[in-house]
């Protein structure tokens, strides 16, 4: 399908149809390499001392993802882009760098985020060599307040080193994009500051796809004790956009149903457009046009509907349709 026709078609049953069977395939992809994590933020559904019980640990296995990447091939989405982040240290899986490989080689833009603690230089040169992507990684201003909401000792110094390397061998190739997000604001420093103070640990001058921003935090399946949750409900748009799917094929209710509240059906057991438009998933955008999240496990503690944030503008939203 063409990318502009995908969206023209995405943006009509969004915002014009209540039709909830959707006459063409999910936008986005998003697959997850693992649920296992080496660190236990305290921001991240990770630290919950019931997180581990919800889902089994588990981890992609290369067949699995061969027969995701062909699903998506079958029903042939505008978009290139396949996001590999879900819930877990996607360099927890052994086999991630051959994922990003191979989703290059099968024409599609892998974008990630990792804790950086496990890409080391070999890692990078690998990661590189393989190209284009997008990484996202968290870092600090300081080293305390990393130490305390993130890291292990040392992981400071360890995550900065690894970042330098990254940028400084990626810093000639323009399609392989580093986004670098300052977590610190999470304990209540000023934002612009703090931002300026991490940007000051790189060096000055960098090319434009190496980019530096300060970490926003959303509670968008309630796991955060976040306060601001407005009244005026908008529809969220995932379920028209977006197929999240966890390493065990089950498509969860997006890309932050880290612990799987809501299974709409499995990828690696049914055809992929089967579940996208099966009886789970209408139901699921049927109680959001209905202004019923509550009705969805993963959307009723969620405040991506009571938001009131840049994501509803529409540079946000065609940055997000468009970008890389
Ligand atoms: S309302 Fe929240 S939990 Fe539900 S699909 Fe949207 S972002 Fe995900």
């Amino acid at each position: 399908m063409h990318k502009l026709s995908h969206i023209l078609r995405l943006g009509w049953a969004y915002k014009f149809s209540r039709d909830c069977t959707l006459g063409y395939p999910p936008y986005q992809f998003t697959i997850e390499p693992t649920n296992i994590c080496n660190l236990k933020c305290t921001f991240c559904p990770q630290s919950d001392p019931e997180h581990a019980a919800k889902r089994p640990r588990g981890a992609l296995s290369i067949p699995d993802f061969s027969l995701f990447l062909r699903r998506v091939a079958e029903v042939r989405p505008g978009n290139r882009n396949l996001n590999l982040t879900l819930d877990g240290e996607p360099f927890c899986n052994r086999y991630f760098l051959q994922f990003i490989e191979m989703a290059i080689s099968a024409g599609y833009f892998p974008i990630f985020a990792a804790n950086a603690t496990l890409l080391d230089h070999e890692s990078a040169e690998r990661l590189i060599a393989a190209g284009p992507f997008r990484v996202s990684i968290d870092f600090a201003s300081n080293r305390e307040i990393f130490g305390s909401i993130r890291g292990l000792s040392g992981h400071f110094n360890l995550v900065h080193d690894n970042l330098l390397y990254l940028m400084e061998q990626s810093r000639h190739i323009p399609g392989i994009h580093l986004d670098v997000h300052d977590i610190a604001p999470f304990t209540g420093v000023e934002p612009r500051e703090s931002l300026a103070k991490m940007r000051s640990m790189f060096p000055a001058k960098l090319p434009g796809h190496i980019r530096f921003f300060s970490r926003k935090f959303h509670n968008f399946c309630g796991h955060l004790a976040l306060e601001g949750r407005g009244d005026s409900y908008r529809r969220c748009p995932y379920p028209w956009t977006q197929l999240a799917v966890t390493y065990s094929g089950d498509c969860v209710a997006c890309c932050r149903d880290t612990s799987g509240r809501t299974v709409l059906g499995n990828v690696f057991e049914q055809p992929l457009m089967s579940v996208w438009n099966g009886p789970k998933y209408r139901e699921f955008r049927q109680n959001l046009i209905h202004r019923r999240p509550d009705l969805n496990a993963a959307c009723a503690a969620c405040d991506l509907p009571y938001s009131s944030d840049s994501r509803w503008k529409i540079p946000y939203m065609l940055r997000s349709l468009l970008g890389r």
